[in-house]
């Protein structure tokens, strides 16, 4: 059992309360009927699998039953930080690339908790995706 803070309750919930949602920060295109084929199937169908650093959609569905988005390291399944739907990232690839951060983050700026995941937290979101 682990906790995931929810930027909307602020408080650390559990985490079967959530649940993932995709990739986060998919902008719909302002006029699909001027998209080309190839361009409205990125957007329905086509995302990011990064190794490392990843922004994603979660629903806190047992809790308050809002969007909200996290960052998360693939690699570890660390969770790195939550934000407010419309709110950046304090963490990015970019950012972790140019850091000593990878893997350590604590605390990300703006008073967002930092949730690691154990052992147990990596099974079940495993076994979720799966
Ligand atoms: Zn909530």
């Amino acid at each position: 059992m682990f906790h995931i803070y929810c930027p909307y309750c602020e408080e650390l919930r559990e985490e079967e309360e959530f649940h993932p949602k995709g990739e986060a920060h998919i902008v719909r295109p302002k006029d699909p009927e001027a998209c080309s084929d190839e361009e409205w199937g990125d957007y329905l169908f086509f995302r990011d699998n990064p190794r490392g650093i990843h922004h994603e959609l979660w629903v806190h569905a047992v809790g308050c039953r809002k969007f909200f988005n996290v960052t998360r390291n693939t690699v570890t399944y660390e969770i790195l930080e939550t934000y407010k739907i419309g709110e950046r990232p304090t963490v990015t690839a970019e950012r972790a690339a140019g850091g000593d951060n990878q893997g350590n983050v604590q605390v990300a700026s703006g008073g967002q908790q930092t949730v690691g995941a154990s052992g147990a937290a990596v099974a079940s979101v495993k076994g979720e995706r799966a």
